[in-house]
């Protein structure tokens, strides 16, 4: 077995803390912060014990070979690690922002195992990326042949965009077609900026746009362009549209003025990210300044929103969930992160009904937890006698999402779906029921995370490009 190198321990302090203390003076804000960002990083990846057992890397979606490039930025072999970690995974740095690692890579670190805490394998995986693209080593695709076969592909979120990127790596030639103004679907206007900087995904769909992927924005497929028209242009079709439709709340009172969907929230705090004028945030009626804001839902979503109300200045935000903290959906981080910033939760609590037009205020009805039901959850129950009334003037319904009805929306035959609206598709490859159709990311799988819509993407581009083979080869005979 090959000699492994020996892992040098990078402190924080310098040796010298008067040489420190000159050196620092002379030295920008930037300077002083990218060192102590590389020597955070080396210390990081030096803690990895290469255990020879990676669950961190079978734990990774994307199966990042993650103890070696650990191992190459310990020792400084930051391009290396870089070259890497890009092999597996189109958007690292992304992933390194926002995935839930706790459930993922970290989760399953030896170390964590031990009791010693994580390697922070996620914020190694950013640092890599975020000092390439610094460095200039993230470059345009060039393709060794350019192919003369196309692939159309709706919806520019993370999935879409992954495929793309292995496309024309091959050399096919891409169409994006998209309703938004911006390409990157949720991780443009649903994740906020202070979780995931928006010009990082910029700079990605730059690249891409460099590379020769053209994106056609402002096009919803279905309104301005039919799919069929798609499908004639293309000779293969990749759906990747993600999940839209909200949950919706019922009760008395529930279309009041003042509740309003998530996603509608979170894109205008996102436009408003980008610099735009919003019409909505400006007229009051997406803009939690000064408000009582009550968010209800236990996921990711209601953290953000959350988060995102407390910035934007509300005077006070309760979020209200059903179950109790250790039954949400949501990331326990996430959960601790907005109670730090002020957020109180109303565990066990169910909004019954709402008060006034525009709303005053959410009956809110108090739950319990009974006997679990067939997946093993408790259900909650309600306790009678118990309601009371949640002052709010701006109620965010963040319940979760479903897929909206493509086959109707497209007026397409022959596009299965499943029971649950989803499309169906294979799930290693994508192939839908129609020929030369595949599709990936939250409309195959449900509401789902980056790192799944980014493997599905790569898998899937794979199969198109089989596909494509195979229909050349037709062609020739
Ligand atoms: C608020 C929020 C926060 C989240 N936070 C995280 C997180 O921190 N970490 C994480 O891993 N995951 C997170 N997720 C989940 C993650 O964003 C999704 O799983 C992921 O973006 C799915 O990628 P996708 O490519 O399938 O779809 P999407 O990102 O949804 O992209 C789909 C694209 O298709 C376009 N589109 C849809 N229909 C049409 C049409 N008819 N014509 C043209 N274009 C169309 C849409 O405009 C969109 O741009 C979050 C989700 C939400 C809602
Ligand atoms: S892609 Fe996500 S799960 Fe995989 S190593 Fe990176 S942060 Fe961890």
């Amino acid at each position: 077995m090959a000699k492994q190198p020996m892992l040098k321990f990078v402190t924080i302090e310098r040796d010298m803390p008067e040489k420190r203390d000159a050196d620092l003076r002379n030295k920008d804000f930037h300077e002083i912060y990218a060192e102590f960002a590389e020597q955070k990083a080396r210390e990081q990846a030096s803690r990895c014990s290469q255990c020879g057992v990676p669950y961190c890397q079978s734990h990774c979606p994307l199966h990042n070979n993650i103890p070696d490039w650990l191992r190459m930025t310990a020792t400084g072999r930051l391009e290396e690690a870089y070259a890497l970690s890009q092999s597996t995974n189109t958007f690292p740095e992304i992933c390194g922002r926002i995935c839930p690692q706790d459930r993922l890579c970290e989760g399953n670190c030896v170390i964590e195992q031990s009791g010693h805490g994580t390697v922070t394998i996620g914020s190694v995986e950013k640092y890599i990326t975020d000092t390439a693209w610094e460095k200039g080593w993230v470059k345009p695709i060039t393709p060794a042949a350019e192919r003369d076969q196309s692939v159309g592909i709706i919806g520019a979120g993370p999935g879409g965009l992954a495929a793309a990127d292995v496309l024309r790596r091959a050399g096919v030639q891409v169409t994006i077609y998209d309703r938004h103004d911006r390409a990157g679907g949720l991780l443009t206007y649903g994740i906020p900026g202070f979780k995931l900087e928006k010009d990082v995904v910029m700079r990605r769909i730059d690249q891409l746009q460099q590379s020769g992927v053209e994106f056609v924005l402002n096009c919803n497929v279905g309104e301005d362009i039919s799919f069929d028209a798609i499908r004639g242009k293309h000779d293969a079709v990749l759906i990747a549209t993600g999940v839209y439709k909200t949950r919706d709340l019922t009760g008395p009172g529930a279309t009041a003025g003042g509740i309003v969907r998530a996603i509608d929230y979170l894109t205008v705090s996102n436009k408003l990210n980008f610099g735009d004028d919003v019409p909505e945030y400006e007229d009051g009626s997406l803009n939690a300044a000064g408000k009582k804001v009550v968010v209800i839902g236990g996921g990711d979503t209601a953290m953000d929103c959350v988060r995102t109300a407390i910035r934007q200045g509300a005077t006070s935000v309760k979020c209200l969930y059903r179950r109790d903290r250790a039954n949400m959906p949501g990331s326990q981080r996430e959960v601790q992160n907005a109670e730090e910033e002020g957020v109180e939760f109303v565990w066990l609590a169910a909004p019954k009904g709402f008060a006034g037009d525009p709303v005053s205020g959410v009956m809110v009805q108090k739950m319990r937890l009974g006997a679990p039901d067939a997946s093993g959850r408790q259900s909650p129950e309600v306790i009678e006698g118990a309601d009371y009334v949640e002052e709010a003037d701006l109620v965010i319904k963040a319940l979760g999402f479903e897929p909206e009805d493509l086959p109707k929306l497209w007026n397409t035959d022959g596009l299965d779906v499943t029971r649950w609206g989803t499309v169906r598709a294979d799930f290693q490859t994508g192939q839908t029921s129609l020929d030369g159709v595949f599709a990936v990311g939250d409309i195959v799988r449900g509401a789902s995370l980056v790192v799944w819509a980014i493997k599905d993407g790569r898998d899937s581009a794979d199969a198109i490009l089989d596909y494509l083979g195979d229909a050349k080869a037709v062609a020739a005979e």
